[in-house]
Formats: structure tokens, C-alpha cells, sequence
């Protein structure tokens, strides 16, 4: 689609604004809602639309009352990538930050979305337990959570992500300049400035 200037309200000429949806997956604390935050800093300061769904708050709203058996966790994914797939038709950038373990249900979100882009958040788990930015994995250690993941869950790594991040020997504004910096070259910035 190309739009004359002025016609989609962006100051470019034959660019129209595309939506798209960039999803972090990874361990806890291996660095989502931190590469999140940071991405959409960059990319408000280019005056791009940019909404973020973090797992954390949506499984106190949107999510609330799921577990985290396997059905729970690809429930959970659903409902996120729904909302995911509906604000990226909607012309948004999407910064998603789940861990979302499982491979066959993130390939599920990104056929349904179309406009994806997969971000691998990975530091080793020595180093997330280390971080332990939630105290969660000292519990699953103890034993008060069962099912963490990393510990005594599955996480299935993807194994074609458009990006990875080694967030144990990248700096966070390297991780995020690399994030931005693909969203610009599959052209996803187009019409923002
Ligand atoms: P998650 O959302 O994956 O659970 P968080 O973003 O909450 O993880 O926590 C990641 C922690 O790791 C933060 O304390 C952050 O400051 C730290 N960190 C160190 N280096 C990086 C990096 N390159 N990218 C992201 N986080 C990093």
C-alpha cells in the first residue's frame, strides 16, 4: 500500500505507517521488559506508536487466573498475541515481553500476526539466576514455586529468531540500537521519523 503525502497524517511521501509486532522471548530475567522499555524509548522519541504488552501485567488483567501448566502458559500466549495481532493491524508497533516457552504456540502467534519479529532475549540461566530481578527463582530453588521455568519447566529456544540478544555480553542500548536498527531494515519504520 502507498499512500500520497500527507494522506496517513505522516510527513513522508509515499510511506505508509505498517504495524508490527516484536516479541521477546526468554528466561525470566534474561532481559524482556528491560529491551522492551528500552526499544520503545527510541522509537516514541521517533514518534512511532508503540504499545507494550508485558506477561507479567497481563497475567494480573487480562490473564489473571491462568497457571502455568502447559495449557495455562499457551492460553496466556493466545490471549496476548490476540490483542498482539489486533493493535498490529491497527497500524502499532507491539513490543510483546513474555517468556512464552513453548516454540509451536509462538509459531502459532506469528502466522496469525503476519508482521512478526522474534527476538531471542538469552543470557544462560546461571546468569538470570543470578540477576533474580523477582526473587523467583530463590523460591523455585526452595521449592515454593514448582514449574519455573529454566528450573524444573521446558523453555524451547527459538531456533530462527530475526534477532537474538546475548544480554550477558551486550549492553542493554546495544541490544536495543540492534532491535531498532532491523525494525529500520525490514523497513518497519517506514513513515515514522
Ligand atoms: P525479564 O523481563 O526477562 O524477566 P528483566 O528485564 O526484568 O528480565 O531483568 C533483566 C535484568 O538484567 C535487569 O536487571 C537488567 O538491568 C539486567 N541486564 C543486564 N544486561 C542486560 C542487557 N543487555 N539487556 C537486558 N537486561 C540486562
Amino acid at each position: 500500500m502507498s499512500l500520497h503525502a500527507g494522506e496517513d497524517g505522516s510527513r513522508f511521501a509515499g510511506e505508509a505507517r505498517r504495524g508490527v509486532t516484536v516479541w521477546f522471548t526468554g528466561l525470566s530475567s534474561a532481559g524482556k521488559t528491560t529491551l522492551g522499555r528500552a526499544v520503545e524509548a527510541q522509537l516514541r522519541a521517533r514518534g512511532c506508536r508503540v504499545e507494550i504488552l508485558d506477561g507479567d501485567e497481563i497475567r494480573q488483567r487480562l490473564c489473571r487466573g491462568l497457571g502455568f501448566s502447559k495449557e495455562d502458559r499457551d492460553e496466556n500466549i493466545r490471549r496476548i498475541g490476540y490483542v498482539a495481532e489486533v493493535l498490529t493491524r491497527h497500524e502499532v508497533i507491539v513490543l510483546v515481553a513474555a517468556i512464552s516457552p513453548y516454540a509451536a504456540v509462538r509459531r502459532e502467534v506469528r502466522e496469525r500476526i503476519g508482521a512478526f519479529v522474534e527476538v531471542y532475549v538469552n543470557a544462560p540461566v546461571q546468569i538470570c539466576e543470578q540477576r533474580d530481578v523477582k526473587g523467583l527463582y530463590k523460591k523455585a530453588r526452595a521449592g515454593e514455586i514448582q514449574g519455573f521455568t529454566g528450573i524444573d519447566d521446558p523453555y524451547e529456544p527459538p531456533t530462527a529468531p530475526e534477532i537474538e540478544c546475548r544480554t550477558d555480553r551486550e549492553t542493554v542500548e546495544e541490544s536495543a540500537s540492534k532491535i531498532v536498527r532491523c525494525l529500520e531494515e525490514g523497513l518497519w519504520l517506514a513513515g515514522a521519523r
